[in-house]
């Protein structure tokens, strides 16, 4: 027999409650706020001193929190479909209205991308402020020891303050990517032990790193504002970076998330541009650096050309288009990523194969449910993920 629920303060060894959250980032906060409003007795529990560091870290400080074009194509899992519930169930407009029910505002910077006015750190104080008004007993800096099933049902939750006795417990322990913010593998090895499948693991959103002999490195810090990277399959459109390991920017993160080791990258250095836009044969007098340089920066320009400085007229045919498909066709296979340190989120988690899309919980696991980032399901930059944590977070909140 389990014992009656005592409340954050109680002292009994086996405590009770409904619910057990892990993990208060986005996803946890969202759904231990839904499920208390739902008139459940929720526990949060989360390692962290400090409440939500990737949404303050996230967006630059000002946490690009939702996309205002969220849909299923701009996620990545093994099921395309999965994601496709959740999302609909809470949709980017349902965020917007619970920021504006907080007085908080947006701007969309582009692409769809809506950051907050007022900063990340009032996207975590309006998530706790849902949470406390939805009656949550948070349990911070609470380290988590050890997750059973209980034999009369439900979980039993070991941790440094307490123990827990719950029906339902929702793992929202997030990703891999950036331990130095208190990222673990836990959700991952809970669902292990649980028995659920997972899918093989990643760094996604992250810069991508040169092979030794791609002398690349000494561009290091020239921009292009706009340029297109592609792994074949898919193609983004975006800014990149020329970094001293290798290359950053959006477009690379962007590309990084479908990219597999040995397989190159394509770089449009120009994209868009016609052939007559580079080279007008109007000023087939001047040099095709100079003309170059009016569209590239001017080392990015001579390093593309080497020892080529003649004249535009110059050039033949065949040259000329030599040149161009250097321009749109720049390929390289990247060594590899510079890791979970730089990633910005985690590829691949557990097996969507194993949860119910509709609510989250583990098909074989009556109470278990997996939401957020530790779920197989990777999204775009920008406002992709969050959004992802809010729909997935909600969801569980109403199920648990
Ligand atoms: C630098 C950076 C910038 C980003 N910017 C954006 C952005 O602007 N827009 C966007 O959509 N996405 C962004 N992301 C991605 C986004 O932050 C994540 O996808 C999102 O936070 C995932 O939510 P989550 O709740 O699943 O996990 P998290 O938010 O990571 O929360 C997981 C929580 O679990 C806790 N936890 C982990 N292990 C344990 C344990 N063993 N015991 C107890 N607690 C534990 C952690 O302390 C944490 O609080 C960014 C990520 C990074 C790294």
């Amino acid at each position: 027999m389990t014992q009656p629920f005592v409340g954050c303060c109680g002292v009994s060894k086996m405590l009770e409650t409904d619910v057990v959250v892990l993990g208060a980032g986005a996803a946890g906060m969202m759904c231990a706020a839904t499920a208390g409003q739902m008139g459940r007795r929720v526990v949060l529990i989360d390692h962290a001193e400090k409440l939500a560091e990737k949404i303050r870290i996230s967006g630059g400080g000002r946490c690009n929190f939702t996309n205002l074009y969220v849909r299923p194509e701009c996620y990545l899992s093994a099921n395309p479909h999965f994601m496709k519930s959740a999302l609909k169930q809470y949709t980017q407009h349902d965020f917007m209205a619970l920021m504006q029910k907080h007085g908080l505002s947006w701007t969309e910077k582009t692409l769809g991308q809506l950051f907050c006015d007022q900063g990340s750190e009032a996207v975590i104080a309006m998530l706790k402020q849902e949470v406390d008004d939805a009656g949550v007993c948070w349990r911070m800096a609470t380290q988590l020891f050890e997750v059973e099933a209980h034999p009369d049902g439900g979980f039993i939750v070991r941790t440094s303050k307490e123990n827990w006795h719950c029906q339902s417990l929702v793992v929202a322990t997030g990703g891999l990517s950036i331990p130095q913010v208190g990222a673990t593998g836990i959700g991952l090895e809970l669902a292990k032990q649980f028995g659920l499948p997972l899918i093989p693991t990643t760094p996604a959103l992250v810069p991508l790193t040169f092979q030794p002999q791609d002398l690349w490195g000494e561009l290091a810090g020239i921009a292009l504002e706009h340029s297109a990277a592609s792994t074949g399959d898919i193609s983004f459109r975006e800014a990149m970076l020329l970094t001293h390991k290798g290359v950053s920017g959006p477009a690379i993160l962007q590309v990084s998330s479908y990219w597999e080791p040995g397989k190159a990258i394509v770089i449009d250095m120009l994209p868009g541009l016609a052939d007559e836009d580079i080279f007008p044969q109007a000023q087939r007098d001047k040099s095709v650096l100079n003309l170059l340089a009016e569209h590239l920066p001017r080392r990015l320009a001579q390093a593309v050309l080497g020892e080529e400085s003649r004249p535009l007229k110059q050039l033949t045919p065949k040259e000329l288009a030599t040149l161009l498909h250097r321009l749109h066709h720049w390929e390289f296979i990247p060594s590899g990523t510079q890791g979970y340190r730089k990633a910005e989120v985690m590829r691949g988690g557990v097996d969507t194969a194993a949860l119910s899309s509709k609510t989250m919980m583990a098909r074989d696991v009556p109470g278990l449910f997996f939401i957020g980032e530790v779920v197989d399901v990777t999204g775009w930059l920008g406002g992709y993920n969050f959004q992802w944590a809010w729909s997935s977070g909600y969801v569980a909140g109403l199920h648990v």
